[in-house]
């Protein structure tokens, strides 16, 4: 039943409760005043009988009393009455008529107590009222009932019974009942009909919203509500249909933006709440992961992390990751959860896994057979790649073992892919410190890198750099005059003098910079993520350092100076090179300006063919 129906139900039981208290009343009423006014007809005929036998008496016309009674009962107002005689008045003068007796167990209860009793018979056709009252003896000023019974004041002398017909009144009760019963259905029903009339706007109202803030609830808030309901009311609606408006805006848009951020393939709900929740969640978990990663020391700690979160987050232990050399095509094992792999002949040639040769991700139950280094896992699987740069590219290997667990763990793996995305620069910048390691990648007199380390890696660096939206402020140095120390001291005083200069670089860079012996006496910085004041300020506290320190020559102390040329990529230039030729242009402009200086780059001191 609707709140409509509902409210009605409940006006009507209370309308029809109301209409029921009054007749019921209005009932007992018409009882009581039918019951009260036979009462007092009945005490008025007991007096009159008694004044009527007490004449009767005192005029000695005792015998014609049966006449004077039937006077009385002619009206038809007293259907049946009659009097009955004490014990006392029957031992003084006799039993009298034979309808003088006692009739009934009424009369004698009255005769005996001398209180008057009522009855009220009800049957379907009628309602008598019978009432028996007794006659007391009594002295008043003009008569004295002793005077003529031997009896005492109070006795009993006799009794007059009476019954009333009060039908009628019933009668007439039952039609005002019924006129008051009519009356009330019409209101009632009149009631309900204006009721309906107003409530059912707000009712619909209610309905609507119901319906409305229902959808709402799972994140649809396209809904939009109409009433007829005017003044509050339609104002109430207007400001509800803005906010679903505005909801349905916002949250769209939260979703939307929230999407780019991570892809998602297992899409349950369309509530944009939940769905906003689910993926700031994940991009929060994600976010957590990375930062785990980046301050981890090696690429195989990350691959460790990667392995929990699979085991931990997305409870897969059934899997296993490789790591592809795609120069050699070499596999190697990451990890084999309880040896079960797809065939290690892969290991040798990972062209044989379909997942890396076709750089899509393999579902076993897409097609039977569909790889054919997984036939023999007699498990159903799901292998995905993923590249992390030119050289390496991982595979993930996952076997279900339970078929009813497919559809789960395959909702998951976009889901694992957004961890793969977070970690694949990490890996990328884990792989390449690994390279940094690498000694043939040195120079042997300063231990910093080589010119084989900038052509082999600067192009990458570039390439990270602008996809990660950060900098390199890019130093060439030289020593001036360097030649002189060659010349006057010898080349060993030489060596120690470019030494000299490698250590001071080596002092004011961090970590995350790089210094390249670039050629003999001439050193190329990279700092990273640097501002240009921050990267100038670098290059002459290097200037200043270098300067002041004193070199034994044969046991005379001597001072160089150098030269420093700065550019800043990507601002200069959009490549590395080119900026490495800027700084390099802007060294030259130094020691055409007298030396000894910091000079940072600008367009007009380039005059050579664009390149
Ligand atoms: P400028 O101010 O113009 O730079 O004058 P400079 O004399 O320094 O000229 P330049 O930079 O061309 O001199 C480079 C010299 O560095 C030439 C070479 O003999 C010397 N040199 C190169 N490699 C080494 C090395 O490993 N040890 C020593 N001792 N000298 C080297
Ligand atoms: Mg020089
Ligand atoms: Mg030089």
């Amino acid at each position: 039943m609707n709140t409509k129906n509902k409210f009605l139900l409940i006006v009507t039981l209370m309308l029809a409760a109301l209409a029921t208290a009054t007749i019921i009343n209005v009932g007992l009423n018409f009882r009581d005043f039918a019951i009260n006014s036979a009462l007092d007809k009945a005490s008025l005929t007991a007096n009159i009988v008694k004044d009527g036998l007490t004449a009767h008496m005192v005029n000695e016309m005792m015998d014609k009393r049966k006449y004077f009674l039937d006077t009385i009962t002619q009206n038809g107002e007293v259907k049946k009455l009659w009097i009955v005689r004490s014990q006392k008045v029957i031992n003084q003068y006799g039993a009298g008529y034979s309808y003088e007796n006692a009739r009934d167990n009424i009369d004698k209860k009255v005769l005996t107590s001398g209180k008057m009793i009522k009855e009220i018979t009800e049957s379907a056709d009628s309602v008598k009222l019978r009432i028996t009252i007794p006659y007391k003896a009594e002295s008043t000023s003009k008569i004295s009932c002793m005077d003529c019974h031997n009896v005492n004041n109070g006795d009993t002398l006799g009794a007059i019974s009476m019954e009333f017909d009060i039908n009628g009144v019933r009668n007439a009760s039952t039609i005002t009942i019924l006129k008051i019963f009519g009356i009330n259905v019409v209101f009632i029903f009149i009631a309900l009909l204006v009721l309906n009339h107003y409530i059912k706007p707000y009712m619909d109202l209610f309905a609507n919203l119901r319906d409305g803030i229902k959808k709402a609830h799972s994140g649809n808030f396209s809904y939009r509500f109409e009433t007829r309901v005017t003044g509050e009311g339609k104002e109430v609606t207007e400001q509800i249909n803005t906010l679903f408006h505005k909801m349905e805006e916002t949250f769209g848009e939260i979703k939307q933006s929230l999407a780019t951020f991570v892809t998602r393939s297992n899409l349950t709900c369309s509530d944009p709440l939940y769905e906003a929740k689910i993926i700031i969640k994940e991009l929060s978990d994600i976010y957590k992961f990375k930062k785990t990663i980046e301050l981890d020391n090696s690429k195989e700690l990350v691959y460790d992390r990667l392995i929990s979160v699979l085991q931990d987050k997305y409870k897969i232990t059934n899997f296993s990751l490789h790591e592809i050399d795609k120069l050699t095509k070499l596999r190697h094992v990451i990890y084999v959860a309880e040896q079960i792999s797809c065939t290690p002949i892969v290991n040798k040639n990972a062209e044989l896994c379909r997942a890396y040769r076709t750089n899509t991700d393999i579902i076993s139950t897409d097609f039977p057979n569909l790889c054919e280094s997984c036939k023999d896992l007699g498990h159903d699987y799901i292998c995905v790649p993923f590249d992390i740069n030119d050289e390496v590219s991982l595979t993930l290997n996952i076997i279900i073992i339970e078929l009813a667990d497919f559809d789960i763990i395959n909702s998951k793996v976009q889901s694992i892919k957004n961890y793969l995305e977070a970690a694949k620069p990490v890996i990328e910048s884990k792989i390449l410190t690994d390279k940094l390691r690498d000694t043939s990648l040195r120079d042997g007199m300063t231990g910093l890198y080589n010119r084989r380390f900038l052509e082999q890696f600067i192009d990458k660096l570039g390439k990270q750099a602008l996809r990660d939206n950060t900098n390199y402020s890019v130093m060439m140095l030289d020593i001036d005059y360097f030649k002189m120390v060659n010349d006057t001291y010898g080349h060993d005083v030489g060596d120690i003098v470019i030494k000299g200069l490698s250590d001071v670089i080596s002092k004011n860079i961090r970590d995350s910079d790089l210094a390249i012996r670039y050629g003999g006496e001439e050193f190329l910085i990279l700092l990273h993520n640097s501002t240009l004041e921050g990267s100038l300020e670098v290059a002459k506290k290097i200037h200043k350092d270098f300067n002041i320190q004193k070199f034994n020559a044969g046991g005379e102390l001597i001072q160089k100076t150098i030269s420093i040329g700065v550019s800043q990529f990507p601002s200069d230039a959009n490549s590395i090179w080119k900026c490495i030729k800027f700084a390099d242009t802007a060294l030259y402009y130094a020691k055409e300006h007298g030396r000894n200086q910091v000079i940072q780059f600008e367009a007009d001191m380039f005059e050579g063919e664009d390149f």
